[in-house]
């Protein structure tokens, strides 16, 4: 399996670097540069592309410095707000790193037109899917562009990938999400024993991430959400927690 190295930026950002081939990565929005070049230094490895899911600062603030120094090719949506872009990821399209596919999946909802990229290859033990803000562990991105009948409906657009997917989000809110899920849904035995492990996790700085959707499916409230009313309530209810 080639491993997903995880790198930790502004406290609670996820940066991710994939090794698709022989001595060669792509990076999935890094919002700073550093972390990423300590990690191609130490494995001496070439950064060759970048992903990013979103125009938000902490999401893409480190292209522009990783561009100059690797001249890697930088694939995202939004050339107007990501002016960095050589290469536009519409929804549907495909791109080929080495074994690896990689799908883009348009996801308005934190963002009017941010993506997720879905990565299937034999190198994976399992699909990877990279949801930047629009999926989080036990929670969703807040709704900064669009209403929640459009986040709802891209939601259940990633909930109809497959259940071994490992799910690779944007951020670390695991702990205050569940807590959240907890108010939700108060008798959820698997909840609170997913709470403590994360507990755990977070006391020994270890990532919370990847889950897999099956598990999301299963504890995330925002997943659960029956209707886009009943997703909305419920956003409108976490931005208020
Ligand atoms: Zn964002
Ligand atoms: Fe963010």
């Amino acid at each position: 399996m080639i491993p997903i190295e995880i790198l930790n930026a502004f406290g609670d950002n996820y940066i991710y670097v994939v090794e698709y081939g022989s001595e060669v990565c792509f990076a999935v929005d890094p919002g700073d540069a550093k972390p990423v070049e300590a990690l191609i230094s130490r494995r001496n490895i070439k950064l060759t592309h970048i992903l990013a899911t979103h125009h938000h600062a902490d999401h893409i603030g480190g292209i522009g410095t990783l561009k100059k120094a690797f001249d890697c090719e930088i694939i995202g949506p939004d050339k107007q707000r990501i002016s960095a872009i050589d290469t536009l990821a519409r929804d549907g399209d495909d791109f080929d790193l080495g074994n690896m596919k990689v799908r883009c999946i348009a996801t308005p909802g934190h963002t009017a037109t941010g993506v997720c990229y879905f990565v299937t290859g034999k190198e994976l033990e399992a699909p990877v899917l990279f949801t930047g803000d629009t999926l989080f562990v036990c929670g969703c991105g807040r709704l900064f562009e669009c209403d929640g009948k459009t986040m709802f409906a891209s939601l259940q657009k990633l909930a109809a990938l497959p259940g071994e997917t490992h799910i690779y989000p944007g951020h670390d809110y695991t702990e205050e999400n569940l807590q959240f899920a907890l108010t939700v849904e108060p008798g959820n035995e698997t909840l609170k024993k997913k709470r403590k492990a994360v507990q755990q996790q977070n006391q020994h700085n270890r990532p919370t991430v990847p889950s897999t959707l099956a598990e999301e499916k299963t504890l995330n409230p925002f997943l659960k959400a029956k209707t886009w009313q009943e997703f909305a309530n419920l956003r409108k209810q976490k931005d208020k927690f």
